[in-house]
């Protein structure tokens, strides 16, 4: 993006910026803007408002010589000159209330403003995510996108939108006071303006390109910690084992330096020319003073020209300092505009899955009759070969199938193709005799169970962990107590203290990998679906418990299809239908006793496991496979 950001011009950034900002938030925007030009009237008017009061207060004669003060005075029928001046002073304090009520209230909308853009950005962002397919994320690194919902997207609103508000506000103060100075002395007006402005402008130049690059850095810099803090964390065990501890705290050290540095150089070069403008304006006041005292022009009255001045000084001076330095938070923090655009927009075309268009009624798809792969080609995007070239097979309903074959020989791809994460690049796939399209994709997976290799667990009770998803109050007790019986979970949760309401911790580091299995199988059960499918789902299990499993998977697929995705024998010997996946295609189908007699490739599997806990069939029906 930082290429891209390069041929951008401003107009493009505020279209950018605005398009990001939701439709139903413009008429705040408006009011913002109006809120702004009343608090610069106001505080013009307060201004205004001190030159006079200082003069009549030194030359009180004034009020009789002076026409609008001789009217006023009339009008309002005083009665002496000290009333005069008390109410006079009560006029000017209450437009300097009124002008910096209507400052702060400005202020507190932009804030409530910025908030609420980035609340909507932030749900629109992590919608348009979890909504995006499923190879999305295969391609994506978790941290860099959990970095653009946490830091981008505040960064936009605090750096960007904030600013630019501030801008906005800043460059009417400024226009107005700027306006009421040349009206008062067009030559002092423009000697301030040009000492003020080329300052700043002489400091943007110098500073404008360091500004950009430690503006872009920040992006990276911050998806870097996020990936090293994320991957740490995951990987602990094994950075304790090989004591890579320091290398990461080391590591993190530097890129939290770099980033500070990169903020701070952002944040010192909007404010330090402050001190220096300061400094300037503040002598070039007492010069005026000693200018005005010694030289004859005695006509204006000094104090009062000058307190006019300082005063307008003291209102412009924050409001430049406040244009100056919103341009170069701009200048540095701009690049996250295209950047949060682009990615709001990149998954947008993209097939969309799971949201609530697909729920429209559908012809249900009969999940009992054959599911058939027909020519089903699939190629990983950014991959050179095809993961699973031609494959053609079938899956019977109601009985145990069984993919099996080498790491890598497409078992997985195929079942996240029958699971409708990914779609076939050709061929299609078929149940009984209708194709799977995006349309059934709500329904077909709601029937479908499904038991990854790795378990997701969140770090909740067991008992919300198996009705993932499912509002504490919904969750019905006995599916719950049904899917655990099948699961083989009731001896370890009779063995815990609180039973089933306790709580797994942190991606289940509680349990043993066996147990989580289970859990994960339990989940899978919960909903009672039509389908189950098992990824290397019982991998982590000893051979008893694989076993008991395995019984209970039987002894539910009188009424269910099931498919196991294994490599290990001693789960598919009791399949009915075991699927010999070779190279992304199959090489043959059958029964066990098929397979033996028919493919030396089955037959080398079998021998390979020779020597195993369950070197073949007839022992395995020995020690108890049904
Ligand atoms: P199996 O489950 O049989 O071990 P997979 O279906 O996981 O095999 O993988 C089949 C092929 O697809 C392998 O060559 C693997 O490298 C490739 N593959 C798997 N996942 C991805 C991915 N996300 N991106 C690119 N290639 C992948
Ligand atoms: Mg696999």
């Amino acid at each position: 993006m930082n290429n891209s950001g390069k041929s951008l011009s401003i107009k493009d950034y505020i279209m950018m910026g605005l398009s990001l900002i939701e439709r139903s938030l413009f008429s705040k925007l408006a009011l913002l803007q109006a809120l702004f030009m009343a608090s610069t009237l106001f505080q013009l008017a307060g201004i205004a408002s001190i030159a006079p009061f200082i003069a009549i207060i030194t030359t009180p004669s004034l009020i009789q010589t002076n026409e609008l003060l001789k009217w006023s005075y009339d009008y309002f029928q005083f009665e002496s000159n000290n009333q005069y001046f008390v109410a006079f002073a009560i006029f000017a304090a209450t437009t300097i209330l009124i002008s910096n009520t209507i400052t702060a209230l400005s202020i507190w909308f932009s804030i409530r403003f910025s908030v609420r853009v980035g609340a909507n950005l932030q749900t629109r962002l992590y919608s348009n995510y979890v909504l995006s397919p499923y190879v999305f994320f295969a391609q994506q690194n978790s941290s860099k996108l959990i970095s653009n919902i946490t830091q981008e997207i505040p960064r936009f609103i605090y750096m960007v939108v904030q600013q630019a508000l501030n801008f906005v506000a800043q460059t009417l103060t400024a226009v107005f006071i700027i306006g009421s100075l040349f009206y008062v002395n067009i030559t002092l007006a423009v000697a301030a303006i040009g000492l003020i402005g080329t300052i700043y402008v002489t400091i943007y130049l110098f500073t404008k390109k360091q500004i950009t690059i430690h503006g872009q850095a920040i992006e990276n810099l911050n998806q870097q910690k996020l990936k090293l803090l994320n991957e740490s964390l995951h990987g602990i065990k094994e950075i304790k084992l090989i004591h890579a501890e320091s290398w990461y705290s080391k590591t993190l050290g530097k890129l939290a330096l770099k980033t500070l540095n990169s903020a701070s150089f952002i944040e010192l070069a909007g404010e330090l020319p402050r001190y220096i403008v300061e400094t300037v304006i503040f002598c070039a006041i007492l010069g005026l003073a000693i200018f005005m005292l010694t030289s004859s022009m005695t006509d204006a009255n000094p104090i009062a020209v000058l307190s006019f001045y300082a005063m307008a000084g003291y209102k412009l001076l924050p409001a430049i300092q406040g244009i100056y330095k919103s341009t170069s938070t701009l200048k540095a923090h701009s690049v996250v505009i295209p950047s949060i655009y682009r990615k709001l927009n990149e998954t947008n075309n993209s097939r969309k899955q799971g949201s609530a268009e697909l729920k429209a009624d559908l012809p249900p798809l009969d999940p009992f009759s054959d599911i058939v792969f027909k020519n089903v080609k699939y190629i990983y995007p950014g991959s050179k070969t095809h993961a699973i070239n031609d494959l053609s097979l079938q899956i019977k309903p109601m009985a145990v199938n069984a993919f099996v074959g080498a790491s890598g020989a497409g078992k997985s791809t195929a079942a996240d193709l029958l699971l409708g994460l990914l779609e076939p690049s050709s061929g299609s796939i078929e149940i009984g005799g209708q194709a799977l399209e995006d349309k059934h994709m709500y329904i077909w997976q709601r029937k479908i169970g499904y038991v990854p290799q790795s378990i997701f667990l969140t770090d909740e009770s067991i008992r919300q962990n198996i009705a993932f998803g499912i509002p504490r109050e919904e969750i019905d007790d006995k599916k719950i107590t049904d899917a655990i019986r099948l699961a083989q979970l009731n001896k370890v949760i009779d063995a815990l203290p609180d039973g089933i309401d306790t709580k797994v911790g942190e991606r289940g580091t509680k349990f043993s990998g066996g147990q989580i299995q289970r859990i994960g199988i339990a989940r899978a059960l919960y909903n009672n679906p039509d389908i189950i499918i098992f990824d290397e789902a019982t991998s982590a299990l000893d051979s008893v418990t694989e076993l008991e499993i395995m019984n209970s998977i039987k002894e539910i697929s009188s009424s269910k299809t099931i498919v196991i995705v294994a490599h290990r024998l001693s789960s598919i010997i009791a399949a009915d239908n075991i699927i010999l996946f070779d190279g992304g295609v199959v090489e043959k189908q059958g029964t066990y006793e098929y397979l033996f007699k028919h493919s030396s490739k089955f037959q080398t599997i079998v021998n390979a496991s020779q020597g195993n806990s369950k070197p073949n069939k007839s022992h395995i029906e020995d020690i108890g496979v049904k």
